[in-house]
């Protein structure tokens, strides 16, 4: 059995970054992945030739002081710009339909923007007041009743806090907790890659020692050291950073003996996978507005599907990306490919008419299946505090460390949060700090 002085548990982004990291400092890395490639929940797929589409993460929420942005471009990853994954109302131009299908005047999109401003500036006071079983939905109304508006501009408002809990953190409202968006902040514009994410994940793996399609079933440890069972033999280490998202931590298919004391399970017990799904749809030609980087509908027929974001200068071919996010997910999970996008396209031809044609490609992702992480990102759950991000990264016993998305408190649920993890994770192993450059620097 071979001896290392750090195995790596998963081949994402917090993993590959702290293997990286600890292998530049001289320390002897293996990196377990149970999947046949690197990169996690970021996957670029290229199965349609001249087509490039990352049904994982897509966006760099931010590019200011983004360690993501700043590897990127030392890998030089093209980027282009897209400020609408944050689900702003206003923060690009967005084609808003009202209820009835029709599309709003400008004044009456600005009233409908207006309101959800006035209705996010009294929220920050109602979260921060608020008890700690209180869930987003509590806060949202109380903010909204504040307010003393009619029920019809009320409603639309609420309507758009649902929104924003689905596709942000992929939970009904009523299940994520109150203060579960705090840390969802944008600093500078948006990016994504037209020439895919996965270059990201590929360039960090270059020149570790990675063992793919090696499955992680246990993890045993003590203060002298780790032995970690695979479905390829043992491997033993000096310490453990475990990377697996959320949903595998809280399988019963994934073992750590002695369990996980306090507070580290205490705040696993309180993070949930969410049911999060991207739905791509290439069309023979463009039959929406030009100039707009969303278009969004209201009312009743919104429950679902309510916002496509225009990919068309991104992909090179007409192409709008919608979210199945939270109850709609939760629903969809096992319907067929065509049943999505049939329900999908009922909505848009209410908007459009005729000049929706069938789509020429279809993406549906099935995050929620993925056995190695049970759902796209971890929410907080109602109950649940910020503060339960960082005790996930607690160190246990000198030798054990979680890493990954779900154990960073600023802006979890995206890949800075799993580098910064693992840059964390490394520091911790090293006992001493590193900079984190070193993830991309010769
Ligand atoms: C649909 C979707 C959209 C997203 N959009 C964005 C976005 O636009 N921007 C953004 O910043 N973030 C986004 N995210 C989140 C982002 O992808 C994740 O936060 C980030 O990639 C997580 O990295 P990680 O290293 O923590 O975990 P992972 O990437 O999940 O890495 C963990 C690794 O562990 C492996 N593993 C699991 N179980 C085992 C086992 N038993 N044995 C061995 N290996 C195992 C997995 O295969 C995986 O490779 C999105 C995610 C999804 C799914």
């Amino acid at each position: 059995m071979d001896h290392f002085d750090t195995i790596v548990v998963g081949a994402g982004v917090a993993g590959l970054t702290a293997a990286r990291l600890l292998s530049r400092a001289g320390r002897r890395v293996v990196v377990l992945e149970a999947r046949d490639r690197v990169g996690g929940r970021i996957s670029t797929d290229r199965h349609f030739p001249g087509t490039v589409t990352d049904m994982g993460a897509s966006w760099i929420h931010g590019i200011n002081d983004s360690p993501v942005a700043a590897a990127a471009e030392a890998f030089g990853m093209r980027t282009v710009e897209f400020t609408v994954g944050g689900y702003q109302p206003d923060s690009r131009p967005i084609a808003y339909y009202g209820p009835d299908g029709t599309r709003l005047t400008d004044a009456g999109a600005q009233a409908y923007i207006d309101d959800i401003h006035t209705v996010d500036a009294t929220l920050r006071d109602v979260i921060a007041a608020s008890e700690p079983a209180a869930s987003y939905r509590d806060v949202t109304d109380a903010a909204l009743a504040a307010q003393g508006w009619d029920a019809e501009r009320t409603q639309r408002v609420r309507e758009y806090l649902e929104h924003r809990s689905e596709e942000q953190y992929g939970a009904w409202i009523e299940d994520l907790a109150a203060h579960g968006l705090d840390d969802d902040s944008i600093d500078g514009d948006e990016v994504v890659f037209p020439e895919g994410y996965d270059r990201l994940p590929r360039r960090l793996a270059e020149g570790l020692d990675i063992r793919l399609i090696h499955v992680v079933t246990d993890v045993q440890w003590s203060p002298e050291g780790v032995l970690v069972t695979t479905d390829h033999g043992l491997f033993a280490a000096d310490t453990v950073i475990v990377t697996v998202p959320v949903g595998v931590l809280q399988s019963d298919e994934f073992v750590i003996e002695p369990p996980l004391p306090d507070p580290v399970a205490g705040a696993l017990s309180r993070l949930a996978m969410n049911a999060f799904e991207k739905v791509f749809l290439r069309f023979p030609a463009k039959f929406w507005d030009d100039g707009v980087y969303a278009i969004r509908q209201q009312g009743p027929e919104s429950r679902w599907w309510h916002s496509w974001y225009d990919l068309t200068a991104l992909h090179g071919t007409p192409t709008l990306l919608t979210f199945a996010a939270g109850p709609a997910a939760v629903q969809t999970r096992d319907w067929t490919e065509d049943e999505i996008v049939e329900s999908v396209l009922v909505q848009l031809r209410r908007l459009y008419g005729d000049r929706v044609e069938a789509p020429t490609h279809v993406h549906v992702t099935d995050w929620q299946d993925d056995p190695w992480s049970h759902g796209s990102y971890a929410y907080m759950t109602v109950g649940s505090t910020t503060a339960d991000h960082d005790d996930l990264a607690t160190p246990i016993g000198g030798v054990l460390h979680l890493a990954g998305e779900a154990t960073w408190t600023d802006d979890p649920a995206t890949v800075p949060a799993a580098m910064l993890s693992g840059h964390r994770a490394a520091e911790n192993v090293l006992e001493r700090s590193i900079p984190i450059e070193q993830a991309w620097t010769d």
